[in-house]
C-alpha cells in the first residue's frame, strides 16, 4: 500500500478471482466459463472490418445488440442496460440505489463480489445465514427494508428459489430495489424478467460469461423498469459512456440470432451435470441440488483444501472457498463429457 491511498480504502479488500493459468496444461473447471466456443455466427461477427473500425469509439447507447436482446426477452429496448461484464452492472446498482443510511442484504453464502462492492462503497451489509441445507429461506428477505440481492441460482451451492418465493420478496420490500443475479438462469432456472412488468422495484441481471462462452468479451446487462434504466443510464454515463467496446457489441448480438446453438450448448451442460453428480454420488459425495453450469460437492473421507490441492497436482483447477461454513466443498464446473470423465477417475483415485 503506498502512503497515498485514501483512507476510505485502506481496509478494502479486493475480490479474488479463480486462478487464470496462461498455459494450457489444467482443464479448467474453476471459474464457471463454457468448456465450448462461441458460435460460428460470433465469430464470423467479428471480422476485420470490426477491427479496422476499432479507431472510432463504440455506440455509447448499444443500440443493436439492445434491440435484439428487446426482442428476445420480450421488453422493451428502454428496460435494458449493457455492462462491461454484470460485474459493473453491480457497481453502478451500487452507485445508484445503496446508500449508508438503507444498508443492503445478502446471504451468507453467496457470490464473493457483493461484500467487496459494499466494502468498496461503504454500504453497510447484512448477511443472512442460509438454511442448514444451503437453501435460502425466502421468509428471510421479507420487509427487510434494505436493498437486497440475490443471486439466483446462488452460487456457489447452484439452489434456486421458486419464482413465486422471488416474488413475495419483491412484494414485500416495495420501498426498495431487489436485485436478481440470474448468472446462471441458463442451465436449469427460471428467469424473474417477466416480473418487471409487475414490480418497479426488480432489477434482473444477466451475464454472456456463462451460457453465452463470451467471458472474456465481457458482457452483461440488467432488465428493469424504464425509470430505474434511466438511472442506471446516468451512473453509466458518468463513468464510462464507451463501456462495452466495439467487437463485443458485435460479439453479443450475433450471439443472440445463434439462440439454437447456445440452447443445445445448456442443454448438454444440463445432461453432463446430471451424470457427473450421478457418478460422484456412488463415490460417496454429498452434492447440492445445482441449477447452475458446476456443482457443489464434499466428500466426509477428505477435506476441501486436500480435494482442491490434489485434483491440482493431477492437471484439473476446481474452486475451493476458504470460508469456515464451506470450508468441506469444492465447486467444480461443469466441462465437456471427456473432462468430467477424467476428474472423476481422479477423484476415485485420490479417495482410495
Ligand atoms: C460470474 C458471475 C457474475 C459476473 O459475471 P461477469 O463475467 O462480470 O458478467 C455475476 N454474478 C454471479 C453470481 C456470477 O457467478
Amino acid at each position: 500500500m503506498s502512503k497515498f491511498l485514501s483512507d476510505r480504502l485502506s481496509e478494502l479488500k479486493a475480490y479474488k478471482p479463480g486462478e487464470q493459468p496462461r498455459d494450457e496444461k489444467f482443464i479448467k473447471l474453476n471459474t464457471n466459463e463454457s468448456p465450448y466456443p462461441p458460435s460460428k455466427g460470433v465469430i464470423e461477427a467479428i471480422n476485420s472490418t470490426e477491427v479496422e473500425d476499432l479507431r472510432l469509439y463504440s455506440d455509447p447507447t448499444c443500440k443493436d445488440l439492445r434491440s435484439v436482446l428487446a426482442e428476445y426477452l420480450e421488453v422493451k429496448f428502454n428496460n435494458i442496460i449493457c455492462g462491461n461484464g454484470s460485474d459493473e452492472i453491480l457497481s453502478f446498482i451500487y452507485i445508484a440505489f445503496c446508500d449508508k443510511q438503507t444498508g443492503v442484504c445478502y446471504p451468507e453464502i453467496t457470490y464473493g463480489f457483493y461484500p467487496v462492492l459494499s466494502n468498496l462503497y461503504g454500504i453497510e451489509a447484512m448477511e443472512i445465514p442460509l438454511k442448514s441445507d444451503f437453501s435460502i429461506n425466502a421468509d428471510d428477505y421479507c420487509n427487510v427494508g434494505r436493498t437486497i440481492i440475490i443471486a439466483n441460482p446462488n452460487a456457489p451451492t447452484g439452489i434456486c428459489l421458486s419464482l413465486d418465493e422471488i416474488e413475495k420478496i419483491i412484494k414485500t420490500n416495495s420501498r426498495n430495489i431487489v436485485v436478481i443475479d440470474e448468472a446462471y438462469v441458463d442451465f436449469g432456472g427460471v428467469s424473474a424478467i417477466e416480473l418487471i412488468k409487475k414490480y418497479e422495484n426488480l432489477i434482473v441481471v444477466q451475464t454472456f460469461s456463462k451460457s453465452r462462452s463470451l467471458a472474456g468479451g465481457r458482457l452483461g446487462f440488467a432488465v428493469a423498469n424504464e425509470r430505474i434504466i434511466e438511472d442506471l443510464e446516468t451512473v453509466r454515463n458518468s463513468i464510462n459512456p464507451y463501456n462495452v467496446n466495439r467487437l463485443t457489441l458485435v460479439a453479443g448480438k450475433a450471439s443472440i440470432e445463434n439462440q439454437s446453438y447456445y440452447d443445445s450448448n445448456c442443454h448438454r451442460i444440463i445432461l453432463i451435470r446430471k451424470s457427473t453428480v450421478d457418478m460422484l454420488k456412488k463415490l460417496g459425495f454429498e452434492i447440492t441440488d445445482s441449477k447452475a453450469n458446476f456443482i457443489f460437492v464434499r466428500h466426509n473421507k477428505i477435506s476441501g483444501s486436500a480435494i482442491y490441492e490434489q485434483l491440482k497436482q493431477r492437471g484439473i483447477l476446481v474452486r475451493h472457498f476458504d470460508k469456515p461454513s464451506i470450508n468441506d466443498y469444492v465447486r467444480i464446473t461443469i466441462g465437456t463429457e471427456e473432462e468430467m470423465a477424467k476428474l472423476v477417475i481422479e477423484l476415485k483415485e485420490l479417495l482410495t
